[in-house]
């Protein structure tokens, strides 16, 4: 075995730690190991075994945790090309890339010194301790604290010699050895003492003790067993002769696959006593197997899937699959409107894949996950799909990641982070709904599923399918330069027309009627017809909250977030004032903050406050709101489209959640208020993401037989972004969109980057940035452009302020060694690097 092992660790550094390999010791490389780092123990990925002496001493590993590779050589390899890209430490990359933290126990322990053990006698000679700025209450805590660990120290110190003699290395880890107690226990001991004067918290307290180096404290996380079992039922026979219950159990089995949880079969009001009858007979038995957590959730369905597509899909799944069966990597892009089909498409695409034997996994944007979706999934693929959404709790991910890992699940249905799935034999990667941009990520590891996805396919010789009704512009740009094959939708399933879509220019509205309405003349009549018809209307306001500013008409100041420089949203159902921002909230002001004046008026119109004035318009109509104050997991978002489908609603008013591909039926009419305010955002990007915003939420528009309408209230009636969705023409957006890239040097024409340089101290933040604005001007980087440092257009956010560079280039490979350069002379003048923010291809400038 080597002697040595390079890690890979989750901390914001651009480099490995070696380590020693204990004798006994067998780590792997893309295994993961236990090891100490600073005063804490930390898993990390083995990346090399190696004989080469360090210059420096090093430690010893504490565990190997994985016999076999945790990331096989391909997801390595992935891994390190993100690292590259992205400019991401490769620690940090890995977290990212396994889901497994919930087998790794975080515990902090203390453990008392001599000089502790010191104080603790003094103090029971003099009785009074020494001077101290603690409380009587506080002093105690201190002696309660000693006296515990003093006691601990020596039982455990004398109960462990007597068991083995001379203490063990690693039997019993570390809570043998002198005797830590958990941080938890210490804790409660000192607010059950301070309850009565503790001006500090125990944690402080403790911090004292350890600064008086009377305690020390140590890490004593260590992994834990995570695999959670469920009880299954698992049909033996189905022979000889059964009752209506006993019947309806049995044919529930078969109809999926002879394995249903027993929690399923509980629910379908058979007697419990059934199931107990069937399994004394011998006909099923019950098994432990390791949980799932969406087929426990899901009712068995009685028949396999069908798919009924017409020509185009039809075209377009043949495609498919024969890209597939070259086993070559290629990229094709599903140009599709909305309604064309397309997930059809895919689903059966990944089908075929896996009755091949091979794997495929779908990325889908964060809200498509829907109970309803994943009921259709089982369907399809039975139980070799696993289903990774947000609302997993670590434990499950992990268990999902070990399901997949063992081979048992095949079809990998999920959002970013599926792209990481440890599939073997990868030979699809379907990235729906391709432009969202919940697929970057907006924390470190910066990196884009899609991208990510392009990448992953070519080291497995896959092919990646990327669809939209709205591709971006690099997709776009990609598949018109023959990068990817354009697979195009141009209609509607069973012919169905694409919406009618009428403009109301809203300053023509304010002439003619001396004032600004939020809801039109011309929409309010077209919502009145739908509901004299019985059918249904979406109204879409990109704004959550009541009113978005306050404004004092005596100073002219808005009230702010103390933590942002942003003003803050009055919430009237809560009765607060919120920044969406860092969640800051306040109370709803009856005066001015600043001047103290009276005169405080709340402006603008957010879905909260559309909602009450629909209500006051249409008082019969029954009306639900659809954002993230009312949507808090998934089953709210589906229990509102549940509600609509099922026509217990007349109008659904909604933020930019209503706009994504939900097939709704009776929907004949869509209502867009104010959803071109993007496109006064100083962002290259607007024009883009308002043309997709207003093309995606007409598409929810006449799904059903009837024909669909849309009434666009605009102040921007000739901005081409409205222009071209109200005619949905996808082509003249792009031409148009292409020639402003294009002369900007924005993307696809050039790779850009945005640096972040934030502190929470404001000169800190400006002579940062000042120096690698200096730097920059001085080392000349040839074919990049780099503008700034500029205020970011959100100059201060969750209390840091915030100054940025926007880095432009011809060229990535310039770009990346630029920004690399940068980094390195940032570490040099210790700048830290958590407060340096490389974003590569950002989506958001602000
Ligand atoms: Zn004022
Ligand atoms: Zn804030």
């Amino acid at each position: 075995m080597p002697e040595f092992c390079d890690v890979a660790l989750p901390v914001p550094l651009d480099t490995v730690f070696t380590y020693r390999v204990p004798a006994d010791a067998m780590p792997v490389v893309g295994g993961r190991v236990l090891v100490p780092f600073r005063q804490r123990r930390m898993t990390g990925i083995v990346v090399e075994l190696h004989d080469r002496k360090p210059s420096v001493t090093t430690k010893n590993i504490l565990r190997v945790l994985d016999a076999a590779p945790a990331l096989d050589e391909q997801l390595m390899r992935l891994g390190r090309w993100i690292a590259d890209y992205y400019l991401a430490p490769l620690g940090e990359v890995f977290r990212t890339m396994l889901p497994l933290g919930a087998e790794f126990k975080r515990t902090i322990g203390y453990r008392i010194t001599e000089e502790g053990q010191m104080a603790l006698h003094l103090a029971g000679m003099s009785g009074s301790p020494a001077r101290s700025r603690l409380t009587p209450d506080e002093q105690a805590a201190e002696f309660r604290v000693l006296d515990y660990l003093a006691a601990r120290a020596s039982e455990t110190r004398s109960h462990h010699m007597d068991a083995n003699g001379k203490g063990t290395a690693s039997a019993v880890p570390l809570l043998a050895a002198g005797g830590p107690a958990l941080a938890a226990e210490v804790s409660a001991l000192i607010s059950e003492t301070t309850l009565r004067s503790a001006t500090r918290s125990s944690r402080a307290i403790l911090n004292g003790m350890v600064r008086k180096k009377w305690l020390v404290r140590e890490d004593l996380s260590a992994p834990q067993d995570a695999t959670r079992t469920m009880k299954i039922a698992v049909l033996k026979s189905a022979e000889g002769k059964l009752n209506a219950n006993q019947r309806k159990l049995v044919d529930t089995l078969a109809a999926s696959g002879g394995k249903v949880p027993v929690d399923t079969l509980q629910s379908l009001e058979v007697p419990r006593t059934t199931l107990k009858t069937l399994t004394r007979r011998g006909l099923l038995e019950i098994a432990e197997e390791p949980a799932d957590f969406f087929i426990s959730h899901t009712k068995p369905r009685p028949s396999p899937f069908e798919f009924d597509f017409n020509s185009a899909q039809q075209s377009a799944l043949a495609r498919l699959r024969e890209s597939v069966e070259t086993r070559k990597f290629s990229g094709m892009l599903f140009h599709g409107v909305t309604g064309s089909g397309k997930t059809a498409v895919y689903l059966a695409g990944m089908r075929a894949v896996l009755e091949a034997g091979r794997s495929a996994i779908l990325l889908v944007p964060e809200i498509g996950l829907t109970p309803a979706v994943a009921a259709d999934l089982h369907q399809i693929f039975g139980d070799q799909v696993a289903i990774l959404h947000s609302a997993l709790s670590d434990r499950e991910r992990a268990e999902q990641w070990h399901r997949i890992k063992r081979g048992e699940a095949r079809m990998v249905v999920g959002t970013r982070s599926a792209i990481f799935a440890p599939v073997a034999d990868l030979a699809l990667i379907v990235v729906d709904e391709e432009h969202d941009a919940s697929y970057k990520q907006e924390e470190t590891p910066r990196y884009h599923a899609r991208d990510v996805a392009v990448m992953r396919a070519k080291m497995a010789n896959a092919v990646v399918a990327l669809g939209s009704a709205t591709p971006s512009l690099e997709s776009y740009f990609n598949a018109t330069r023959n990068k990817y094959a354009l697979v195009e939708l141009p209609d509607r399933v069973e012919q169905r027309p694409l919406p009618e879509v009428e403009i109301v220019d809203m300053r023509q509205e304010f002439q003619e009627t001396g004032h600004e309405p939020v809801v039109s003349r011309k929409l309010a009549t077209e919502i009145k017809k739908r509901f004299n018809r019985k059918e249904q209307v979406m109204v879409l306001l990109n704004r959550r909250g009541y009113s978005p500013v306050v404004l004092c008409r005596a100073c002219g100041k808005k009230l702010e977030c103390s933590n942002c420089a942003i003003a803050l949203t009055h919430h009237k159902r809560e009765r607060k004032m919120v920044c969406h921002y860092c969640g800051y909230t306040a109370p709803v002001p009856k005066a001015c903050v600043h001047c103290g004046s009276e005169y405080v008026y709340f402006l603008g119109t957010g879905s909260e406050k559309l909602e009450e004035l629909l209500h006051g318009m249409f008082p019969q109509a029954r009306i639900a709101r659809l954002d993230r104050d009312t949507v808090r997991g998934h089953e709210d978002f589906e229990r509102t489209l549940n509600a609509l489908n099922e026509g217990e609603l007349d109008l659904v008013v909604g933020t930019q959640m209503i706009a994504k591909g939900h097939d709704i039926h009776g929907v004949t009419l869509v209502g867009v208020v104010g959803a071109d305010v993007a496109l006064g955002l100083p962002d290259f990007r607007a024009a883009e993401r308002t043309f997709q915003l207003l093309t995606q939420v007409a598409g929810r528009a006449g799904r059903g037989e009837s024909p669909g309408k849309v009434i666009l209230q605009t102040y921007f009636q000739d901005h081409y972004a409205v222009q071209y969705a109200a005619h949905h023409d996808f082509a003249g957006f792009y031409e148009k969109e292409l020639r402003f890239r294009s002369w900007m040097h924005y993307p696809p024409y050039s790779a850009l980057a945005n640096v972040l340089v934030r502190s929470d101290k404001l000169d800190e933040a400006l002579r940062w940035s000042g120096m690698l604005g200096k730097w920059f001007e001085q080392s000349r980087h040839e074919g990049v452009r780099v503008l700034g440092p500029a205020a970011a257009p959100i100059l201060k956010l969750k209390r840091d302020y915030r100054y940025h560079f926007i880095l432009k280039s011809a060229s990535r490979e310039k770009l990346n060694a630029a920004l690399r350069a940068m980094l390195a002379y940032a570490a040099r003048q210790k700048i830290p690097r958590t407060q340096l923010i490389v974003d590569v291809d950002a989506l958001w400038l602000m």
